[in-house]
């Protein structure tokens, strides 16, 4: 797994985000040069002051946006450079959120600590044609924070776009003016829908009436011409009501940019509850497939996130993205010969090892 968080000691008294530079040609005044490397680290300089990083080879680090938190002694890598196609990365706006998802990846916490100014200054100075995600927590929980960092850095960078992942119960009518602003046409909202039942939905989310909040936040995104992805995580519970919500998706949410069918991730509550709420979709897929034809049938883009291909039928692969981080995604030793590797998505780091061996048929 590639490190997120690094140890450092730095000069300066107060966090600061900036760029770390090994070559000087392409530096300005937001960038810390390489001064010097050995092997207990690399040493950057710049208008903060020093910094020493340790637990990886400056090369590695070059181009990376980090914030400098000096008083815990760490660096967070917020924006890696890692020369992708389209530079992707995620930016946590807070760890607070509203709902209690059974399966939460990033169990919330009650405290909110601040730090949008950091953040702005951060997505600033993102890779050209970068996609930056926002994620929490619930992000709008501070919506005029989260907005004002969003137009600020689409304003001054046309070349970025935003993904933001959001339970969209905090959407009200009078956004709908600022949302449909030129800006937004580079935002799109990831929303999850889990089931088009009530009461299913709002157990999955641990909210009573979320459901009905959602439909009325989605209905302003979509009054405002935002750009939506309806996000749906497969579990037990939900799996036989696929049916139902593809339904409901390609007649009352039909304008949805796409619409994602998400396999579990097995980290925060869900390692917990693996047992009950896992569904091997390799042993039954007829209801995802059903699901997938739906939507397509009625003009809806349908697609599939943390399905390793070969555990995917094939008429339905291509509908497969490599979804997982490359920072959080792995293989196992019977990948090796396959020859679908580059297209796969793979499985998360913290992937029960002996389940993914035994699920993997190398294409
Ligand atoms: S064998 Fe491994 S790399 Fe190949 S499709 Fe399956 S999970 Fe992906």
């Amino acid at each position: 797994m590639i490190p997120l968080a690094l140890q450092s000691i730095s000069e300066a008294e107060q966090p600061f985000v900036t760029r770390l530079r090994v070559a000087t040609g392409t530096a300005d005044a937001a960038d810390s040069i390489l001064v010097a490397e050995d092997i207990d680290g690399a040493t950057f300089a710049g208008r903060n002051g020093l910094v020493s990083i340790s637990g990886s080879p400056a090369a590695a680090l070059d181009g990376d946006v980090v914030l400098v938190s000096s008083g815990v002694g760490r660096v967070e890598r917020l924006l890696r450079a890692g020369g992708l196609e389209i530079p992707t990365n995620t930016l946590l706006v807070t760890e607070r959120c509203d709902q209690l998802c059974l399966m939460c990846s990033q169990p919330p916490k009650k405290t909110h600590h601040d730090r949008f100014a950091l953040l702005t200054e951060a997505a600033l100075l993102a890779e050209p044609g970068s996609l930056i995600g926002i994620t929490g927590g619930e992000p709008t929980l501070y919506k005029a924070q989260l907005l004002d960092m969003i137009e600020t850095v689409l304003a001054a960078r046309s070349d970025v776009e935003f993904h933001v992942l959001t339970n969209g119960q905090h959407f009200e009518d009078a956004d709908v003016a600022r949302l449909a602003g030129a800006l937004y046409d580079r935002v799109t909202w990831g929303v999850p829908l889990y089931a088009r039942q009530a009461a299913l939905h709002d157990r999955i989310v641990g909210k009573k009436g979320a459901f009905d909040r959602l439909q009325d936040g989605l209905a302003v995104l979509l009054s405002a011409g935002c750009r939506v992805e309806l996000r749906t995580v497969l579990l037990s519970s939900n799996f036989t009501a696929l049916g139902e919500l593809a339904r409901y998706v390609t007649t009352r949410l039909r304008f949805v940019e796409a619409w994602s069918i998400m396999q579990l991730e097995n980290v925060g509550y869900a390692r917990k509850r693996w047992q009950e709420l896992y569904l091997d979709h390799s042993a039954d897929f007829g209801p995802i497939a059903a699901a997938l034809d739906h939507a397509h049938l009625h003009g809806v883009e349908a697609q599939l996130f943390n399905f390793p291909l070969c555990t995917v039928p094939a008429p339905y692969r291509h509908l497969a993205r490599p979804s997982i981080s490359d920072w959080k995604r792995k293989f196992v030793p019977e990948c090796s010969p396959c020859a679908a590797r580059e297209r796969c998505c793979g499985f998360f780091e913290w992937h029960p090892d002996d389940e993914a061996r035994s699920g993997v048929r190398p294409l």
